[in-house]
């Protein structure tokens, strides 16, 4: 059994569902359709939850949503005109969308969540119609029924552990199901939403509850690619890539799929495939718990912005005990969060992004290092970017580092900071800013 999900640019139009149908019908171990609201048909195009927003703000602030609603409904209808879904449908959705405004404005903490699921919730109910139409035994199942029950956290829901079992009895069933994404019902059965681009994780929770051989995930690109297109020329997919590996590009600027999807079918042991919807013969990219074909050493390099480092030098600094902790213990009660620390014997530095640092707490920090740690030398260095070489094959191989380095520097790229964890699944260096698409198009034609 596989769960299938389709992000909104698979679901966009007439033409997108047409590719979708085809889809779920080569392959009878689709059974688990998980959808998106319908996204952009092109660069300037609405996406139907944006637009929900629109309509919940008006509606709100107690103004005119007759253009809203009518947008909105439009949308739907168009899809299902064209593609020759029986009208009834329709009536059904628009009621949906107007009775919208019928909720209570005050003292309903669920309010904006229900406006943003029901994208997806008609979304799934057209779907369903149109797979039916089409020779498919499929029903549209809303999360209640489908036994997602989440927290009592709006924007943030988290599925409730008991949830599982009752989305396991689903693999009884003979149909195909088609479930909208982003959502599920509280205990109390309001409406709550996962935060935005929460259908993956729709589709990572049904996976791990029925216990699925395979999460696919469509979108519009042939998997994850080994460096941002943006930056080199025609990356090539990667064909194969550990949760690890995908865990470690993702957090230095690859964002293909939400992060909190990861975890429900990372923890069930089940593989993950992004495919595209568009391409569907490419076999995109696998995401599994261990490489079972490639072993090349790097399968990916990312870079992200927006970093600063607060560089610390104190003389002797290695034998005063407690200095890391006394350090670390002002970022704590600032909240700021870090990401690494790299050390040298009498300098630590610590790495962190840029919006965790507002101009109060700099101060606070520099006051705090220079009148009560009495450190040498400080300084807050900014622009700065965290480049990532990934792969966890790089432990099996000698000279990964020298290779890297020695395309660095033969574009002239200083190194500012080096780091690499003991699981060696990334090695990390920092640089500035503006070095690094050099950087990244140095790497990549040193390793690809
Ligand atoms: N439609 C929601 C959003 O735009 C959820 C999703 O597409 O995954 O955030």
């Amino acid at each position: 059994m596989k769960v299938t999900k389709f992000g909104g640019s698979s679901l966009a139009s007439a033409q997108q569902l047409q590719k979708v149908l085809n889809i779920v019908k080569s392959d009878r171990e689709r059974r688990f359709i998980v959808v998106s609201a319908p996204g952009k048909r092109d660069a300037q195009d609405t996406k139907v939850t944006d637009a929900l927003i629109q309509y919940y703000n008006h509606y709100k602030n107690n103004q005119d949503t007759s253009a809203d609603k009518a947008w909105i409904i439009q949308r739907y209808r168009d899809i299902a005109t064209e593609l020759n879904v029986n009208l009834s449908i329709i009536s059904t959705i628009q009621k949906s969308i107007e009775s919208l405004e019928c909720l209570p404005i005050t003292n309903n903490p669920y309010l904006y969540d229900t406006f943003l699921a029901a994208g997806e919730d008609n979304n799934a109910k057209l779907i369903a119609a149109f797979f039916k139409e089409n020779d498919l035994d499929a029903i549209y199942l809303h999360p209640s029924d489908a036994g997602l029950f989440v927290s009592s956290e709006p924007q943030n829901a988290r599925l409730l552990p008991s949830s599982y079992e009752h989305i396991q009895k689903l693999r009884q069933g003979e149909q195909i199901y088609v479930i909208p994404g982003f959502f599920g019902v509280t205990m109390d059965n309001n409406i709550c939403t996962f935060s935005r681009g929460g259908s993956d994780i729709t589709g990572s929770l049904i996976a791990a509850g029925i216990h699925a051989e395979l999460y696919e995930n469509f979108t519009d690109v042939d998997g994850i690619f080994a460096a941002h297109p943006g930056v080199v020329n025609k990356p090539h997919s990667i064909s194969e890539l550990t949760y690890k590996e995908m865990r470690e590009l993702a957090y230095a600027g690859f964002s293909v799929l939400h992060d909190e999807a990861l975890i429900p079918v990372y923890r069930s042991k089940i593989p993950l495939v992004i495919k595209n919807t568009n391409n569907p013969s490419h076999p995109g990219t696998k995401v599994t718990l261990k490489h079972e074909t490639l072993d090349l050493p790097v399968v990916g390099i990312s870079g992200d912005d927006k970093f600063v480092s607060i560089n610390i030098s104190k003389y002797l600094m290695n034998r005063e005990i407690g200095f890391g902790r006394k350090v670390l213990q002002i970022l704590e009660e600032l909240n700021i969060r870090w990401e690494h620390i790299p050390t040298g014997i009498d300098d630590m530095s610590i790495v962190l992004r840029e919006r965790e640092l507002t101009p109060e707490k700099e101060e606070r920090i520099v006051d705090y290092l220079q009148n009560e740690l009495h450190v040498d030398d400080l300084e807050i260095e900014k622009e700065l970017s965290i480049i990532m070489i990934v792969g966890e094959n790089m432990k099996n191989h000698i000279g990964i580092t020298a290779a890297a380095t020695k395309a660095l520097s033969e574009k002239n790229i200083n190194l500012e900071m080096i780091s690499q964890g003991s699981s060696e699944v990334s090695i990390m260096f920092v640089i500035k800013s503006k070095e690094e698409k050099a950087a990244i198009q140095a790497l990549y034609s040193a390793f690809f």
